[in-house]
């Protein structure tokens, strides 16, 4: 068994606990890995530090680098079928998913990574520092951090583990990883392609284990230069704990609880779809989901209607089957979460509309699954339930005044994503502006790429991932001054004793 990944080969203990993966569709046993202890992991920083000090990587050029990264993209798209399987077996990824968004997520993370690479510019020419009598130049210089402790989560394990590696690498840092404990193959398997690619022993290691044993022993380690977790806001605040006591640079991707906000329209089908899609996408187990609507009072009754009418056609079963539109959730105590959480809002007088039970369909039994749940809620509702949901429920919000509206989106205590929906694209536009949140999208949802940066506001997370800005998040800089000494200004250092002596 399995519990790390370094210098390009796997490492097994003799004695340590067991990681075991389960298929979220029928609870069968899909692999079994162990944990990291501190040990290995200080042997995976350990491999790094050596790639970063002593080997090529960070100091290829750019372009060389990113012909590597251009390799890995290759290799990734050559083996997508093998990492839909692992996908759909750990974290119950449809497979119609699967090949519709994250097979072309994965390998842009790689290919937009190695233009970056390419087109960075690590010196930028600064003004001059002019004195009396000389000008000295001065440029800034972009660096690699060194080794960086990246943490991922198991909703979307492959994605979310190339958004890291992707510009980590391009930077040219070393890199340990620790994948969630739900989802651990994809991100072994990444590591595998890498090395094919050509990418040098120790840049990419993987360890393995859960978030206080192995993923604290990561976040303690001397040897880490750099954090970038993407998890929840309850883990970010332990991980924020751990690396401020040393300043370590630290990115933190969280949760959200993100609202669609719908203005007077007369597309009530069009927005219905739209809503759909921002709320039940793999089972709302997105960071970005949209759980709650915002509606106007007298749309609500026929968007309902419309809803009721688009979730009936929505097919849950077996995620490796084409037709599967919902999978399972994670895993069973996930599910009991979200249904918690969905008692807990009907016990605060939410009404339940549809769904949000357990499907009677024996083939689905053993599975983590739910049926996609509708509720409708008042605006108080979404101001003190502040949980994040993670999970296939829907809160309708019926509003009067589009003011209280985006005064209780912009007062919640998260700040991720929203989308705004109707038909006049300028009042849409002004409308996005003013909500205070990391994205938003008009007449859309779920739209995220390499290409654009992300950031969550608020509880929802520090520091930007992706877009250029994402991968500047993986490099330190420096201001280098050139003094001419000849030229150097004679009153330059004013002591008495350092002045030109008057002959
Ligand atoms: P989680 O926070 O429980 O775990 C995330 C990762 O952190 C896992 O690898 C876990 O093992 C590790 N971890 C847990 N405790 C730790 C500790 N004390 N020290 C170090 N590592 C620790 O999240 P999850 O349940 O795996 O994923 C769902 C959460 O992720 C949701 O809250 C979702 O909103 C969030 N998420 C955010 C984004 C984003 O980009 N903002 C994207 C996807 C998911």
């Amino acid at each position: 068994m399995v519990c790390a990944w370094i210098d390009h080969t796997y490492r097994e203990l003799r004695h340590a606990a067991e990681l075991r993966v389960f298929n979220p569709f029928d609870a069968s046993l899909v692999a079994c890995y162990q944990e990291a202890t501190a040990r290995e992991v200080d042997a995976a920083i350990t491999s790094a530090r050596k790639a970063f000090d002593d080997g090529p990587w960070p100091r290829m050029s750019g372009t060389e680098r990113a012909r590597a990264l251009q390799r890995l993209a290759k290799l990734l798209q050559n083996h997508l079928q093998g990492l839909a399987e692992l996908e759909i077996q750990e974290a119950g990824v449809t497979r119609r998913k699967f090949e519709r968004m994250d097979a072309r997520l994965v390998p842009e993370a790689f290919h937009i990574a190695a233009q970056r690479a390419a087109q960075d510019s690590i010196r930028e020419e600064l003004p001059a520092f002019a004195t009396g009598v000389s000008a000295s130049p001065n440029y800034l210089l972009r660096q690699p951090w060194g080794v960086c402790g990246l943490i991922t989560p198991w909703n979307m394990p492959l994605v979310l583990a190339a958004w890291k590696i992707a510009p980590a690498l391009a930077a040219g840092n070393c890199v340990v990883i620790k994948p969630s404990e739900y989802t651990i193959s994809s991100t072994l398997r990444l590591a595998e392609l890498a090395a094919e690619a050509g990418i040098p022993a120790g840049v990419l290691n993987v360890v393995l284990g859960r978030g206080p044993s192995t993923g604290e022993a990561l976040l303690r380690h001397r040897g880490i230069d750099k954090v970038s977790l993407t998890g929840s806001t309850q883990v970010g605040h332990r991980v924020q704990q751990l690396t401020s006591s040393r300043f370590l640079p630290t990115n933190l991707e969280l949760g959200g609880r993100n609202v669609s906000l719908v203005t007077a329209t007369d597309d009530i089908e069009g927005v219905a779809r739209g809503l759909l899609w921002a709320a039940y996408l793999h089972n709302g187990q997105i960071c970005v989901a949209g759980s709650w609507a915002f509606v106007p009072e007298e749309k609500v009754s026929a968007l309902t209607v419309q809803m009721v009418n688009l979730m009936d056609q929505l097919q849950l079963g077996n995620p490796a089957l084409a037709s599967t539109d919902l999978g399972p959730l994670i895993h069973r105590k996930h599910r009991d979460h979200v249904l918690n959480y969905v008692n807990g809002l009907m016990g605060k007088g939410a009404q339940l509309v549809k769904g949000g039970e357990t499907p009677q369909d024996p083939l689905l039994s053993q599975g983590a699954f739910l049926t996609p749940c509708l509720l409708q809620g008042t605006i108080q509702h979404y101001q003190t339930i502040q949980t994040e949901v993670f999970g296939p429920v829907l809160t309708l919000v019926p509003y009067r005044c589009i003011d209280e509206a985006t005064r209780a989106i912009n007062e919640s205590p998260y700040g991720l994503a929203a989308s705004v929906w109707g038909q006049d694209s300028d009042q849409l536009t002004a409308l996005a502006e003013r909500l205070d949140v990391g994205t938003v999208w008009v007449n859309q949802h779920h739209v995220l790429s390499p290409e654009y940066p992300f950031v969550g506001r608020r509880q929802s997370g520090l520091g930007t991932d992706l877009g250029w800005e994402g991968f500047r998040s993986f490099q330190k800089t420096m201001r280098v001054h050139l003094d001419v000494t000849a030229a150097r200004d004679q009153e330059a250092f004013f002591y008495s004793a350092l002045l030109p002596q008057v002959r």
